[in-house]
């Protein structure tokens, strides 16, 4: 199935091709639909499965649509357990949002370095691509505001929890909004996964890729 029929914004199309992205991996043919329709995802995932465009795709793709409604602050959240993955999905959220640049703004924030900047840069954001311990640095500090979000992403969660960021994560879940969508994405299923699962999503589309 071409990327075409997947319901994602034209505008995307271009990047898609200059990224050589030519045909939709398995997950990405099964994630892409769902989120669009506004389903929560638990995805047992590795990298290299295509598994950020997966989710980065159809959230641009909605974000552009409700582009005209003005919000002050970020509709997704994008939790991480690693700086490095946080420059990562950031970098992939502006790839594709190049053509949509002056409406989809991304900011990746995470902890040792300085935390002034990120403070200064959280003005009109839409995406917000985070550490844990540093988020709620940033919440301490009245630096961000959770009250738009509509979209939590948990990436990489068994590598989150297996890091200790368990608290961390619980306490961010109790600041968000209750309506919400959850996508859940990890690359083995165990216990702490399992428990995540049952408190975060309700009846979520499940694929073990
Ligand atoms: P990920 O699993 O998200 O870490 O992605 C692994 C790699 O696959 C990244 O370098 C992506 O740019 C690439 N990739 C993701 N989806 C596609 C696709 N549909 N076609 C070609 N490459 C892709």
């Amino acid at each position: 199935m071409p990327f075409k029929s997947l319901g994602l914004s034209i505008s995307l199309l271009k990047p898609l091709k200059d990224q050589q992205f030519i045909k939709p991996t398995p997950i990405q043919e099964t994630a892409i639909p769902a989120i669009l329709a506004n389903r929560d995802i638990l995805g047992i995932a590795q990298t290299g499965s295509g598994k950020t465009a997966a989710y980065v795709l159809p959230l641009l793709t909605r974000l552009q649509r409700n582009a005209g409604e003005k919000n002050r602050y970020a509709n997704v959240l994008v939790l991480v357990p690693t700086r490095e993955l946080a420059e990562q999905v950031k970098t992939v959220f502006q790839t594709f949002s190049n053509p949509l640049a002056e409406t989809i703004k991304t900011l990746a924030v995470y902890g040792g370095v300085s935390i002034n900047p990120q403070m200064m840069a959280m003005q009109g954001i839409n995406v917000l691509v985070a550490t844990p311990g540093r988020l709620l640095e940033l919440v301490a500090a009245n630096a961000v505001h959770l009250s738009n979000i509509e979209t939590l992403v948990l990436d990489e969660a068994d590598k989150m929890l297996n890091l200790g960021f368990k608290d961390e994560v619980s306490k961010i879940l109790s600041l968000l909004p209750a309506k919400r969508q959850n996508l859940l994405f990890s690359a083995t299923l165990n216990k702490d996964v399992e428990q995540i699962h049952q408190i975060l999503l309700q009846q979520p589309v499940v694929f073990q890729i």
